[in-house]
């Protein structure tokens, strides 16, 4: 039977819409209008288009984008002083470096000095130790769009084996994490696990988040599963494919999210939700 399909870009919509609504309210009420800083090194088309995307959905969504895009030879130094002088605007709730930076900056210092009150991609450390204790803040936005992905099917967490595939900081320990604290019963594999498919077949919500295309295949899936699919691959004709080979994939699973319209829009929204969480806190500290 054909598994159902996981539609992250309707689901992206309605979440969007639900806050533009939101975003006029706050406005109205408090006279805020979330912010959103996006900071942009040098030429890297693929995070251009990123930056694109993400500008457009905070415009519909009536968020004020403050842009700065910046040219690859800039300093360490400069680009540190920018994130500080953004953390103390206070038209700017949320704060986003898109990455990957240029090799001559050091990644991690740059997000360590985002202000953890800013930190509307949720990569702070102080954000992932909160995590970590069950208390989030804001919630790193791939892995929080996964979760509302498999919440919005009805099915319920509590008690399922997951299966995570990758370990990474941005996706599989927070999505481990979140399925952790919904009570899932949670395997994180990775490059050196023995005997992927075995594990993979144990799953009831399997999580794939490693980034080699069509790599999970439907002999790796158990009956009716629940499959969410986080790869975005290029392949040489230029299209993109997940992480699973969705057609054989979606004849053995119950649910699965396709690639694109997937995780893709739903982690974009989670970057607008956690902004304008930022701002709703700003207006209630400005009481
Ligand atoms: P990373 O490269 O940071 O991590 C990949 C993980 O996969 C690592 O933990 C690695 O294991 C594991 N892995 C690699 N090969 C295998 C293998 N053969 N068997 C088991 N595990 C393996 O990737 P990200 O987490 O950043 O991203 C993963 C994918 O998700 C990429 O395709 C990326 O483009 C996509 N992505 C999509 C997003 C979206 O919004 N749609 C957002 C973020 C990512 P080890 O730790 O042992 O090296």
């Amino acid at each position: 039977m054909a598994a159902k399909l996981i539609d992250g870009k309707a689901l992206a919509q309605t979440i969007r819409e639900r806050m533009a609504k939101e975003v006029v309210e706050l406005h109205a009420r408090t006279g805020v209008r979330p912010g959103l800083a996006v900071v942009l090194v040098g030429d890297d088309p693929a995070s251009h288009l990123y930056v694109k995307n993400k500008q457009k959905a905070c415009d519909a969504a009536g968020i004020y984008v403050d842009e700065h895009k910046l040219p690859a030879a800039t300093s360490q130094a400069d680009l540190l002083a920018l994130i500080h002088k953004k953390n103390a605007d206070p038209k700017v709730h949320g704060i986003l470096v898109q990455l990957p930076l240029p090799k001559h900056i050091d990644s991690k210092v740059i997000l360590d000095a985002v202000s953890p009150a800013k930190d509307a991609d949720g990569f702070h450390p102080y954000n992932l130790g909160r995590l970590l204790e069950g208390n989030p803040t804001f919630e790193a936005c791939t892995p929080k769009g996964i979760i509302a992905m498999i919440e919005s099917t009805g099915s319920s967490i509590e008690g399922k084996r997951a299966v995570v595939v990758g370990r990474s900081n941005i996706v599989g320990k927070p999505v481990s994490l979140m399925l952790l604290h919904r009570n899932a019963t949670v395997t994180v594999c990775h490059s050196r696990t023995r005997d992927l498919p075995a594990v993979c077949r144990e799953a009831d919500i399997l999580v794939v988040a490693i980034g080699k295309a069509k790599f999970v295949t439907a002999d790796m899936v158990k009956e009716g599963a629940l499959v969410i699919d986080v790869g975005t691959n290029q392949l040489p004709d230029k299209t993109f494919v997940g992480d699973v080979d969705f057609g054989p994939v979606s004849l053995k699973a119950g649910w699965i999210s396709p690639v694109p319209g997937g995780v893709g829009p739903m982690t974009i929204t989670m970057l607008l939700y956690n902004t304008v969480e930022a701002a709703k806190r700003f207006a209630d500290s400005k009481k």
